[in-house]
């Protein structure tokens, strides 16, 4: 059976570290300050909204929410990205994507101050990210990825990992954060050939390709650790990840649940992104 790779403890303990920095914070009387925007009612970016006012609460980080109709213009979006970037209380902001259609989501994203860019939204974050340079904040969900492994020791340099997607949102920053250190790494998409025969050579797969249970026992063997990005529905209606985890989890020797895994891990990343953006906007 393999060790669980909950994310349930990793998170507790960013929230640790967090809470000590909020404390400071407060003490010069700061409250670090999140802005979520959202448009539209889409009930997954919902769920997620909830979860992350929970997460504020129980910390004690401020939070504001802009919630605009589905159909809003872009300019109105861009003016309340402008009324955040000009607000010297809000540090962090949320904006969910993808965004509308109709929506220009290049402009909208590169609009928001990269100082404030805590999920690594814009052009020059994501430069940071592939150059290997220090700019603004990495995405919070590669992030959690390299937290996990980072808080189960299981190191990277030097092991061969195998990604599995190459979206900007997950598969490509985090290839690029794992090869920062010094893992060995290989990217798979919907045309790499022979996909189970390289996911069966990895030491590590990180699965992010938004199927479900995609990576079955025929892409793992003994000894391999798995860290599972999907959140998917089912046909029962139940989340499940892109690994099909009753097949996989006895063969591998660790894994990621989902949920608990690192969709947990990501919204405790985000908050540190907001704590960090608030100490950095004290100095
Ligand atoms: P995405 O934009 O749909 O990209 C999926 C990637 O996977 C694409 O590169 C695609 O290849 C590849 N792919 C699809 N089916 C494949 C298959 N059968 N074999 C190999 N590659 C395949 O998804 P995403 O935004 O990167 O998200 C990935 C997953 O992570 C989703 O399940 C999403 O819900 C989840 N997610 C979780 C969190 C979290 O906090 N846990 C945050 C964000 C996303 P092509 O490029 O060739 O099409």
């Amino acid at each position: 059976m393999a060790e669980i790779l909950s994310g349930k403890f990793v998170s507790e303990a960013i929230n640790k570290a967090i809470s000590s920095d909020i404390q400071k914070l407060m003490k010069k009387n700061i409250t670090p300050l999140l802005a979520i925007i959202r448009v539209g009612e889409n009930d997954s970016d919902i769920s997620y909204e909830r979860g992350a006012i929970k997460r504020c609460e129980n910390l004690g980080i401020g939070y504001r929410q802009y919630i605009l109709a589905h159909d809003a213009s872009e300019e109105k979006l861009i003016s309340v990205i402008e009324e955040v970037n000009n607000d010297r209380d809000v540090h962090g902001v949320l904006l969910f994507r993808p965004l509308p259609k109709h929506m220009n989501s290049t402009r909208i994203e590169n609009a928001l101050d990269p100082s404030k860019d805590v999920d690594c939204m814009t052009e020059a974050s994501l430069c940071g990210v592939f150059t290997g340079k220090d700019v603004g904040y990495p995405p919070c969900t590669p992030e959690a990825c390299l937290a996990i492994l980072d808080h189960y020791d299981i190191p990277c340099e030097g092991k061969n990992i195998v990604v599995i997607g190459r979206s900007l949102v997950v598969g490509k920053p985090v290839s690029m954060m794992l090869l920062k250190k010094n893992a060995t790494v290989t990217i798979c998409h919907t045309r790499t050939k022979n996909i189970c025969d390289i996911a069966k050579k990895a030491d590590i797969i990180i699965a992010a390709c938004g199927r479900e249970g995609v990576v079955g026992s025929d892409y793992v063997r003994e000894g391999q650790i798995v860290i599972d990005v999907g959140i998917n529905v089912n046909a029962l209606g139940k989340l499940c990840g892109d690994v099909d985890y009753t097949a996989v989890e006895p063969i591998v020797s660790a894994i990621t649940p989902v949920p608990g895994g690192v969709g947990r891990v990501t919204t405790a990343i985000l908050m540190k992104h907001v704590v960090d953006a608030a100490i950095k906007a004290a100095l």
